[in-house]
């Protein structure tokens, strides 16, 4: 039943082994995607099987790495509601406006997905200890599917990193170091105890399989539209992983015959304070240089180096796609404009889709009757940092002025 043939190198093509753990490319250092038998797909089911499929990610099995239905590790994550979000859409002058709604999803971020299917795999070849640098999000995420999988874990977390990652990865039992430093700095103390402590390492686009789970976002979509694809997509960007799984999953669903030649434009949407895609895509450059003192309060986006930058920008040139900076006044605006006008509570880098789309819709980028997909990659009640506020406090033995309300 696998159609998972073999890994691919992103950057050179080189073929590695699916059988047996991979990091990164043996010959040159990149990340390494995935490859099917997609003609053995194509003639094992069609799209419409999929509708008798339990609501998960785990419906695309057949484009999935896990090799034994009995590895996989979930807790139901996936298949997250395509929102129409009209309110909103009238104020940014985007009548046809939606929202890919990731905040209802386990752990409360879109990470759920690739720990999902990084743990499956980790369990699928016998790893029994997992290290992660994390910005946060995914180091909570894989606390928890290495729990529920029975595997340890040990992570490596900027020491500002949000309360709430920490929290989840203290409650799940994970071994949770703080590091005074940025996510770079704990990627290197991972990559440095590989050997001597006898871990493997599930760094986004250093492990290959997380960028499979992303990919469902994908799946998601064209599914959700009746396979057909939107006209832009904006994602909140930080190693990159959702868009270039997206922009893989369009690739293979093409190859099935699920959905036609049509790509949406991809746009990367940082914050100003973390913004190096953005910076490489103005200035041309084929990659990005690594961002000094990266700050931002949308942690997920606090990325100042991605190895995988090469096929950001890539995904973003051939989309006809771009790329656009934000800042955090703007973002945590947004974060209490989409509550109000939606009611969807979203972290702020979900927030930070609805300031580049203002940006994008007033500059003539987008237009009315584009059909625009929002990502909100989390819930907002993650952060709650984000939304500070003084309210009013009533004393229920005086009596009630209600002329004031
Ligand atoms: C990690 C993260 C991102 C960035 O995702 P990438 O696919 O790594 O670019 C966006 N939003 C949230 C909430 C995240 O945790
Ligand atoms: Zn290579």
């Amino acid at each position: 039943m696998p159609f998972l043939t073999h890994l691919e190198c992103s950057k050179c093509g080189e073929k590695h082994a699916a059988d047996r753990p991979q990091t990164v490319c043996t010959i040159c250092g990149k990340p390494l995607l995935s490859r099917y038998d997609l003609e053995a797909v194509k003639a094992a089911c069609n799209r419409d099987d999929l509708l008798r499929r339990p609501a998960t990610l785990w419906r695309y099995r057949e484009v999935l790495p896990v090799a034994d239905d009995g590895n996989i590790v979930t807790l139901g994550e996936g298949f997250t509601p395509l929102l129409p979000a009209n309110r909103l859409g009238e104020q940014l002058g985007l009548p046809r406006l939606m929202v890919k709604d990731e905040s209802q999803i386990p752990t409360g971020t879109f990470k759920a997905r690739g720990l999902a299917m990084a743990v499956s795999r980790a369990k699928e070849f016998g790893l029994r200890r997992l290290a992660i640098p994390s910005a946060g999000n995914a180091a909570g995420a894989l606390a928890a599917y290495a729990a529920r999988a029975g595997l340890e874990t040990f992570i490596f977390m900027p020491q500002d990193a949000p309360d709430m990652n920490k929290k989840e990865c203290d409650a799940t039992g994970a071994h949770l170091y703080l590091v005074e430093g940025l996510i770079s700095d704990c990627g290197k103390i991972v990559a440095g105890g590989k050997a001597a402590a006898g871990w493997f390492d599930v760094s986004t686009l250093k492990e290959p399989y997380r960028v499979e789970g992303k990919k469902t976002m994908g799946y998601e979509l064209a599914e959700q539209l009746g396979w057909t694809l939107p006209d832009a997509i904006i994602y909140p960007t930080g190693g990159g992983t959702g868009l270039i799984g997206m922009w893989k999953a369009f690739a293979e669903m093409q190859e099935l015959g699920w959905i036609g030649p049509d790509r949406p434009r991809m746009i990367t949407v940082q914050s100003s304070g973390c913004a190096p895609i953005v910076r490489a895509f103005e200035a041309g450059a084929q990659e990005a240089e690594f961002w000094q003192g990266a700050q931002t309060v949308a942690a997920g986006l606090r990325v100042p180096a991605a190895i995988g930058d090469f096929l950001m920008l890539q995904v973003l040139r051939q989309s006809g796609g771009t790329a656009i900076a934000v800042s955090d006044t703007e973002i945590l605006d947004e974060v209490r404009r989409l509550a109000q006008a939606e009611g969807l509570f979203a972290c702020p880098e979900g927030a930070a889709t609805v300031a580049a789309a203002r940006h994008l819709r007033e500059d003539g980028v987008l237009s009315a009757d584009d059909r625009v997909v929002l990502f909100n990659t989390g819930a907002g009640m993650k952060y709650p940092e984000a939304v500070l506020g003084e309210y009013p406090v009533l004393d229920p033995r005086q009596t009630v002025d209600y002329g004031r309300f």
